[in-house]
């Protein structure tokens, strides 16, 4: 009888350690607050120790630091002064250090047929969705926004050649708020990569990317309903994800003001200067996290009748968007891939009506 409980015990002791050896490997997570956002890392790396973990994730927080400051339209950063530049001569030249995301932009920018487009930065700032500070409740006098869409205002319109960029003429504000966060996850994720991280998520308020698998199954990550059903839960599908994969939404419940029953959000139409109609909310899957951020934008502002045209000219497998009907429009692949979690009507049913 001794002997038992002397063994049993010895087996518990065994069993809390696994288990706790196990908790210690399955997940290590800190959030850290970056770029107007929280942002969660999540890492599974067996055999590390946490302290190991903390000074990596400490890293990952720097690196996005920099980030902000490097891609914030205003301050000191090299956006700032790329900005500030253009403000008075039509073209300037573009610091090294933002010649990649500039070229990712300029390339959606350039055949998302307007949907998409980081030269309207001064609409930004009149719309008063970059600071939070001064929020505005009443949209901003008509003419206020004639005046911003008469200085350039279109990424597209612009000439690249080398480190040069060469706009219409000085005035240009570029703002890469839609495309950054997509950058910077990506950025974040390549850097645990490289100190050999192999199961991770890196989750920037709700725009995520994976590598690896989550303990003995595939990540699995929801998104945000833009209007629950009272009495539903919050969320709208659940998708399962690869290794690699980046879940990128825009919605226009982030930031948002109402006026006389409409809803002013920060997501801009450039081709009106105002915030698009047309949409709640979109997502994209793809492997590339920035693509992925700056064509959810896209597909947002394109809205339903944009859709299927973005879909095909950037070859998306998996995209999703749910218009002002509260309709979906989904891709043959995303369908195939989520597991919805509330009642949704499609546009497919529609169709078929
Ligand atoms: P969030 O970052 O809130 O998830 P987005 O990725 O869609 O949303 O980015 C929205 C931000 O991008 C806005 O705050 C603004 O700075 C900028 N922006 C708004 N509309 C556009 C647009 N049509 N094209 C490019 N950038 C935009
Ligand atoms: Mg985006």
């Amino acid at each position: 009888m001794k002997r038992w409980i002397g063994g049993g015990l010895i087996l518990l002791m065994i069993a809390v350690l696994v288990l706790r050896g196990r908790e210690g490997e399955s997940r290590f997570e800190r959030q850290i607050y970056v770029m107007g956002t929280l942002v969660t890392i999540t890492l599974r790396a067996p055999g590390w120790a946490e302290t190991d973990l903390a000074a990596l994730v400490a890293t990952v927080e720097s690196d996005l630091n920099q980030f902000q400051q490097r891609w914030s339209p205003r301050g000191r950063g090299e956006l700032a002064q790329l900005n500030a530049a253009l403000a008075s001569e039509a073209s300037a030249s573009v610091p090294a250090e933002l010649q990649p995301l500039l070229t990712a932009a300029k390339g959606v920018a350039d055949d998302s047929f307007g949907t998409f487009d980081p030269g309207l930065g001064a609409l930004v700032q009149l719309w008063g969705f970059d600071d939070p500070e001064h929020f505005r409740e009443l949209p901003p006098p008509a003419d206020a926004i004639t005046k911003a869409r008469q200085r350039p205002h279109r990424l597209s319109h612009v000439q690249l050649s080398g480190n040069t960029l060469r706009a219409e003429s000085p005035g240009l504000l570029l703002d890469f708020g839609a495309m950054a966060k997509g950058a910077a996850v990506s950025a974040a994720l390549q850097r645990l990569q490289t100190a050999g991280i192999s199961h991770a998520m890196v989750n920037a308020g709700g725009d995520l990317q994976v590598i690896g698998h989550a303990e003995s199954r595939p990540w699995r990550i929801a998104v945000r309903h833009p209007r629950p059903p009272e009495d539903a839960p919050r969320l709208l599908v659940a998708l399962e994800l690869r290794d690699g994969e980046a879940v990128f939404t825009s919605g226009d419940y982030e930031r948002y003001f109402e006026h006389d029953g409409r809803r002013y959000h920060h997501l801009l139409d450039p081709r009106t200067g105002e915030p698009a109609t047309g949409s709640q909310s979109s997502t994209v899957l793809h492997e590339d996290p920035a693509l992925a951020d700056a064509l959810a934008t896209a597909l947002f502002v394109g809205g339903s009748e944009r859709f299927y045209d973005l879909v095909d000219e950037f070859g998306l497998t998996y995209a999703m968007l749910m218009d002002d009907q509260g309709i979906v429009h989904a891709t043959p692949g995303f369908l195939e891939r989520a597991q919805w979690l509330t009642d949704v009507r499609f546009a497919q049913e529609q169709a078929a009506q």
